[in-house]
């Protein structure tokens, strides 16, 4: 079968996805309530079993629970990502209920991610109506901390990321349509100016100002951003001393640093760590480092997405790339050298916002692409 043809079915099962989409949606599952995420997976967990799909469940301390769903196993396998929390506490929904407003669905949630879990679900119910057999075994991935950055299961992440040929992610599309090829790496810094306290109006002489010291620093620091390489230091935060009459002696900044190449991030920090006071007699303490690995647009990455363009461009769509400033658990994976693509969920727009929707006519073209993905050899 071919991507047109499954396009045009997964056409008509845009009604059953929309109520897919309306059930997750109806579980509100914060990253800090377990009790959503748990709900979330019984639901998920009864979908997939229907399709005869093995369905594991792995308990992520003071978390919910991390759902691996397989689909055969062997190596290589293709990786499925997802996250089950969501950034909107209880009680969101209430205020804020589904609605449908032509082709757009709004709901807390919706595009980031439960579209994406929705796309997965339909994709392998399509795939087992339509006989048609993944070209890998598949493991599908749903952790329950994305939002927050759960390092919990990054060993787990990581060596289901090791067994795959490919790791694609349901994180939604770049608004627009586009895939993710391209994601800044992140890093958060603290750095601590120590000077010497003394009288501001006796004593002047015998005190060294941290926050002259800190504000030298951070002139410093902001010269480093480059931005046609990609490459943001920006000091977001600062505080120092006590009271007007105290020349004080201890400043903080803290720093966020963004990146395009985990080689770039890291010379950076190396450039920051070895900063020298500008002051005689003050100390400079910097702490901290790489919080999320960098998405690398490499050739693997860019093979993988014009293998996706070409699939998309068979169902007559265009499927165009963006690069992001923001992290996914899909760079976990892209750190270890494996061909990812990342974005694949829904087209919408306003993620971890009020407007947050997902545009349903986006459903079946990423259900078909999916498809495509995992089926074609
Ligand atoms: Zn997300």
């Amino acid at each position: 079968m071919n991507p047109a043809e499954v396009y045009k079915a997964a056409m008509g099962e845009l009604s059953p996805m929309i109520e897919t989409l309306t059930r997750l949606v109806a579980i509100e599952s914060p990253s800090t309530d377990p009790e959503g995420i748990n709900r979330l997976c019984d639901l998920l967990a009864a979908g997939f079993s229907r399709f005869g799909l093995e369905v594991e469940r792995m308990p992520v301390p003071s978390a919910g629970d991390l759902l691996c769903v397989r689909w055969d196993r062997g190596e290589p396998q293709i990786m499925i990502l997802g996250h089950l929390d969501t950034v909107w506490p209880l009680g969101t929904l209430k205020g804020r209920p589904v609605r449908i407003e032509g082709d757009r669905f709004f709901g807390p949630g919706s595009l980031d991610m439960k579209a994406g879990l929705t796309i997965a679900m339909h994709a392998v119910g399509m795939m087992k109506t339509l006989g048609l057999k993944p070209s890998h075994p598949l493991t599908f991935f749903f952790t329950p901390l994305e939002e927050t950055g759960g390092l919990a299961y990054r060993g787990a992440l990581e060596a289901e990321a090791k067994r795959s040929r490919w790791v694609f992610d349901l994180e939604p599309a770049y608004p627009g349509g586009a895939v993710k090829t391209e994601r800044a790496g992140v890093a958060r810094l603290r750095l601590v100016a120590h000077g010497r306290a003394a009288h501001a109006g006796i004593d002047p002489r015998s005190g060294i100002n941290a926050n002259v010291e800190l504000a030298h620093q951070i002139l410093r620091l902001h010269a480093m951003s480059d931005h046609d390489r990609g490459r943001t230091v920006n000091v977001g935060f600062m505080e120092g001393g006590t009271r007007p009459n105290v020349v004080p002696a201890r400043a903080e900044a803290l720093i966020d640093i963004r990146f395009r190449e985990e080689s770039d991030g890291e010379r950076v920090l190396a450039r920051i760590r070895k900063l020298e006071p500008a002051l005689e007699g003050s100390r400079l303490e910097v702490s901290g480092g790489i919080s999320c690995p960098p998405l690398e647009r490499n050739s693997k990455v860019v093979e993988l997405y014009r293998r996706a363009r070409g699939f998309s461009a068979a169902m007559g769509i265009d499927l165009p790339e963006a690069s992001t400033g923001g992290g996914s658990e899909a760079c976990l994976a892209a750190a270890l050298g494996i061909p990812v693509l990342d974005g694949l969920g829904a087209d919408g727009d306003g993620a971890h916002a009020e407007h947050e929707h997902v545009v349903l006519s986006s459903l079946p073209k990423r259900v078909a692409l999916l498809i495509a993905l995992l089926t074609q050899p």
